[in-house]
């Protein structure tokens, strides 16, 4: 009956699942305390109070059929007008309410924007390691998505790689900065020489190659870490927000997308694009949750939880002689496994530790620690990674 299209998608997802039943069935030998998981992006942190407030004193002052009612597929105009002001605050750009289309978090909004610009057959190139995601995105609308090589001594794009993937058919590249799975932030130097390279390319080819750049972990970035607003350097960008990680609300499914007027034919642009966010079934963002986030441009959350969570397990890391990047955004580690993937995932297994391989964000050889847990789980699995460390043969152990 399912569609051929659906058939690696039932396969690779039976891999997540499997790891799921997995950290049920151990919880249930060894007791939930005792299973340290850290597979999943889910954000711990709350979401702040004044988002609890806002959506009380949403339903309480504003028109009950305005705030649960259909608008324009594109979303509230005020909402939209507030977001366009507070970016321009933000960033000196000159976003207007039409500039912004409400979507139903990052997710949607890639989908909408890759059906808004793909033909079959169009190719999207993206730096791996990447989110998982991406794929089955550019498959939805029949392109196919090339992935670049990474270079794993600073996960900074291989921009020597990418620009031998730029070709003729390349309508658009999706980068994603600060970084899952590896919490790297790109540099200006490196946002500058992507745009540089689209500019020739585009020439070249005599046709725009539009840079989506999907920003839900914007907002988590430490130590003061510059993050370029990529519109600034390059004029065909899109960008890609979602309030899924900067106010804990990945279960809301809200976020936004940029298309601002200096993309070619934006108005067209525009247009086919809130289309698009009405036929692929969203028809448009959820509507309380608008006018909720109207409401919290300001509110921030707790990115000292974060923080906190990051230097430990870092640190900790490192002492046990692990190879790993200090993150400088989102809230994952992405750790060299001191021996093969497969078998240090199941060393991790082995001391009730579940971690996400490398290879699932096209980069084996590593593995994903999402760290967006409670501090005391983080406290209490160091023993366990102390002794995956020996395991492995760093510390003096036996592998
Ligand atoms: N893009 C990246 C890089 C992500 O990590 C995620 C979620 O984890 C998403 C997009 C989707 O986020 P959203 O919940 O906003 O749809």
């Amino acid at each position: 009956m399912i569609a051929d299209k659906m058939k690696p998608l039932l396969k690779n997802n039976s891999a997540i699942r499997t790891m799921f039943e997995e950290g049920k069935k151990m919880a249930a030998v060894y007791g939930a305390e005792n299973v340290f998981d850290f597979s999943l992006g889910n954000p711990n942190v709350p979401a702040p109070a004044g988002v609890n407030q806002a959506i009380i004193d949403v339903v309480r002052e504003e028109d009950s059929c305005f705030i649960h009612g259909y608008m324009s597929n594109a979303g509230y105009e005020d909402v939209r007008e507030a977001i366009a002001d507070s970016l321009n605050q933000r960033f000196g750009t000159k976003f207007r309410l039409e500039n912004i289309i409400m979507t139903v978090g990052a997710a949607s909004g890639l989908n909408v924007i890759l059906k808004t610009i793909l033909n079959p057959g169009d190719q999207v190139v993206t730096f791996a390691p990447y989110f998982v995601e991406y794929g089955a995105y550019v498959r939805n609308y029949d392109g196919e998505l090339l992935v670049t090589e990474p270079d794993t001594e600073t996960f900074q794009p291989n921009l020597e790689a990418f620009q031998e993937q730029l070709g003729p058919k390349v309508k658009a590249v999706l980068i994603n900065s600060p970084n899952n799975p590896t919490g790297v932030v790109y540099s200006e130097e490196t946002i500058q020489k992507i745009s540089q390279l689209l500019q020739e390319k585009s020439r070249e080819y005599g046709h725009p190659i539009l840079l989506i750049s999907d920003e839900p972990y914007r907002e988590l970035a430490y130590d003061g870490v510059f993050v370029p607003y990529v519109t600034k350097y390059y004029d065909n960008t899109v960008v890609c927000y979602s309030y899924s990680k900067s106010l804990s609300l990945p279960g809301e499914r809200i976020g936004y997308l940029v298309i601002p007027d200096e993309v070619e034919d934006s108005e067209e642009v525009i247009a086919a694009a809130v289309i698009a966010n009405r036929v692929i079934g969203c028809v448009n963002a959820p509507s309380l949750m608008q006018r909720v986030i109207k409401r919290c441009l300001n509110e921030k959350v707790n990115l000292e939880a974060y923080d906190r969570n990051r230097n430990l397990l870092y640190s900790s890391l490192k002492e046990y002689g692990f190879s790993c990047i200090k993150p400088e955004g989102a809230f994952y580690l992405f750790v060299k496994t001191p021996v093969e993937e497969g078998k240090f995932c199941q060393i991790c297994k082995d001391h009730q530790v579940l971690v996400v391989p490398g290879s699932s964000f096209a980069c084996p050889g590593f593995v994903r620690i999402a760290y967006c847990v409670s501090y005391d789980q983080i406290q209490r699995s160091l023993p366990a990674f102390k002794k995956i460390a020996a395991a492995c043969g760093l510390l003096g152990g036996e592998a």
